[in-house]
């Protein structure tokens, strides 16, 4: 699903790279964790796959597409089948639940009846049946994961990029969010996961890629945070 061959990403040619000579391939339905020090590279890795930014060589291959090749109008498309999800939720603070959800769909062209369907549906799979109504500032911060989460997933993108999602949460709201995204993959969809939270990693012994300086230093099925080698 997602194929990284030989991958280096250069910001500033006097540093090191974000990314060095990396080379790993996600498959579709994994579970990934990308862990590492903060400048360890885990954002810009994510970025690729978005094409938020070009390798400065190497291949970034997202369904067997390489993405550094593509002509920025099919950039969209590609955007498309990947939700995205934030530590800080990026939530349209204007709109009510249901809307923030419903937005993701409206700019892609559903109509109002595909959206009225599926908007509670996806919501339920949060958790959040019944708040459809409610404004951002009236959720906790548990709860503004959970839209957030919603609304990358309500247009069922083959591929889930989480970027620190419980970095604000506090451990048993983490644990929440950790199980949505655990039935979100297991209905399919790839999720890869940039985090520091030892104790979700080492709870849900998913594969982990460590990154540090650039470099992945170990690659490892059903693991903890910290290598027990
Ligand atoms: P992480 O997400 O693991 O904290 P990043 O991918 O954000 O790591 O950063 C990796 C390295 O690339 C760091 O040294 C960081 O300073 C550098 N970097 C990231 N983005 C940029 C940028 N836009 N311009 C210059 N350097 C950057
Ligand atoms: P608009 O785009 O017209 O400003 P909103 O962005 O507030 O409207 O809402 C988007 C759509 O979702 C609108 O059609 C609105 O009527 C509908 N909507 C908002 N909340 C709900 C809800 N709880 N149940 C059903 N439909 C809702």
């Amino acid at each position: 699903m997602i194929r990284f061959e030989n991958v280096t990403k250069v910001y500033d040619r006097n540093a090191r790279p974000a990314l060095d000579s990396v080379s790993l391939e996600i498959e579709r339905g994994e579970f990934a964790f990308l862990v590492g020090a903060s400048g360890s590279g885990k954002s810009t890795f994510l970025r690729l796959v978005l094409r938020e930014d070009r390798a400065t060589s190497g291949g970034v291959f997202v369904a067997g597409q390489n993405v550094a090749a593509l002509s920025s109008w099919r950039v969209p498309r590609l955007r498309r089948g990947i939700g995205v999800v934030f530590q800080d939720f990026r939530l349209l603070p204007q709109k009510n639940v249901f809307a923030n959800v419903a937005f993701a769909m409206q700019v892609i062209g559903k109509s109002r009846a595909i959206i009225r369907d599926a908007v509670p549906e996806v919501l339920k799979t949060v958790g959040l049946e019944g708040k459809a109504h409610r404004m951002p500032h009236e959720l906790s911060g548990g709860e503004q994961q959970r839209v957030a989460i919603a609304r990358a997933v309500v247009n069922r993108p083959g591929i889930l990029l989480a970027d620190e999602p419980t970095g604000n949460l506090d451990p048993a709201t983490s644990q929440g969010i950790m199980a949505i995204l655990d039935k979100i993959n297991q209905n399919g969809t790839t999720v890869v996961m940039a985090t520091h939270d030892t104790d979700i990693v080492n709870s849900m012994r998913k594969r982990v890629i460590e990154l540090k300086d650039g470099v992945v230093i170990r690659d490892e099925a059903k693991a903890l945070y910290t290598s027990m080698m």
